[in-house]
């Protein structure tokens, strides 16, 4: 049987270690006897009708005892004492090298644990340390390296995001400044093109710096959340309405399905439509002109599904289970060619809808078959 609580575990380790003493004790004692009362007698036998010896006692006042040869009472306590203290050294070597070994087996988890806390600490996240059993300290030790874990994979994605991140800020400030050089040289003309690529670049940039606040605000979920039920036409034609401008912009139909009779999901208002937003921008982005972008919606017993359809460049099968991790863009240049962002849009996108307790997801049949993107949140 497994003990698995440290405290039988210890209560254990000392009852063991007092019973071995005292058996060594009581043994040491027994064994040790014959000797000493060897010893006592040898020691006695000079002494016979005149000293102190153990079976005469007080010399001239002969013990009446020692002349049927029963001891004295002082002679048995020798012999005893001598006796009991060899085996009380016995004991006591046992009992301290049992309790050497019992502390050392227990401290072990704990030192290695330190240890390894110590060497994280100068930056070493790969550190672990053994598994320590199953009682409470197996435990600390599993959530010991539970925890390095996390941080070895937080430190990992800070290495990340600091690369993408000077990566992806080189690329329109290497553009800027290559274009003003252009300037400054003559190079370049001085046209109106020339100012609006630079513009233009100085956007993105600045759409970037936008980006990567809003993400960092909702990975750290430092913002609030109103859940509350919302009826999805309403979300549906607040969508429609702030987008048709752009879609009517470039070409694009914009229109939206929904059951009748209306449905309810339970989500933030404000953090929904961002969402929305968001997926029916990047359905503009990536639909080139006489395209189609549908949102329709539809309910389950426990959930509602919005979906945001078009019939756009579409997304190849190798790239959809990458898309909503950060700065992920399918092909840089498409997106670029195509107006799209650094690729945090769709990252912030699911963080406000798992925030919400909803699910997002993307499907393609592939390059040019379109896209749909679907959002599913708890009904009302
Ligand atoms: P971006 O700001 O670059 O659009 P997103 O995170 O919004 O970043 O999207 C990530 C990538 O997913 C895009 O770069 C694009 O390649 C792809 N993508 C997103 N939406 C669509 C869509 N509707 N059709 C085709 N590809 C898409």
């Amino acid at each position: 049987m497994k003990i698995r609580r440290l405290s039988v575990r210890l209560f254990l380790s000392y009852l063991v270690l007092l019973l071995v003493t005292v058996g060594v004790l009581w043994a040491g004692t027994l064994l040790s006897l014959p000797g000493a009362y060897g010893r006592q007698m040898h020691s006695s036998a000079p002494m016979m009708g005149g000293g102190m010896g153990p079976w005469q006692g007080g010399g001239q006042e002969a013990d009446p005892a020692s002349e049927t040869g029963i001891p004295q009472y002082a002679n048995i306590r020798s012999i005893v004492s001598e006796a009991f203290t060899y085996a009380l050294l016995a004991a006591l070597g046992v009992a301290v090298l049992l309790s050497l070994l019992v502390s050392r087996r227990l401290a072990a988890p704990l030192k290695a644990m330190t240890q390894a806390s110590r060497r994280i600490s100068e930056g070493r996240y790969n550190e672990r340390v053994p598994a320590a059993g199953s009682d409470e300290l197996g435990q600390m030790a599993e959530s010991f390296n539970q925890m390095a874990g996390a941080l070895e994979q937080v430190e990992a994605m800070r290495r990340q995001l600091i690369g993408d991140v000077t990566h992806e800020l080189r690329t329109p400030l290497t553009t800027i400044k290559g274009s003003m050089e252009g300037l400054m040289d003559g190079v370049l003309p001085a046209t109106a093109d020339t100012y609006q690529q630079i513009h233009q670049e100085a956007g993105r940039l600045s759409r970037l710096v936008d980006d990567l606040q809003e993400l960092s605000r909702v990975e750290a979920r430092t913002y609030a959340l109103d859940i509350r039920p919302l009826e999805v036409s309403r979300l549906v034609d607040s969508v429609v309405r702030r987008l048709s401008r752009s879609y009517e912009g470039k070409g694009v139909a914009l229109t939206s399905s929904l059951p009748p009779g209306g449905l309810s999901i339970l989500a933030d208002e404000d953090r929904i439509l961002q969402v929305l937003i968001n997926l029916a921008g990047n359905a503009l982005q990536y639909t080139p002109q006489g395209g189609r972008v549908e949102i329709l919606a539809a309910g389950r017993e426990q959930e509602v599904d919005i979906s945001v359809r078009d019939n756009g460049i579409g997304i190849p099968p190798g790239h959809i289970g990458h898309i909503f991790t950060r700065f992920y863009r399918v092909d840089k240049s498409r997106s670029r060619q195509h107006g799209g962002g650094s690729g945090i849009g769709l990252t912030i996108a699911r963080h406000l809808v798992e925030a919400q307790g909803g699910t997002i997801r993307a499907e393609s049949a592939g390059e040019g078959q379109g896209s749909a993107f679907t959002v599913t949140l708890k009904r009302a």
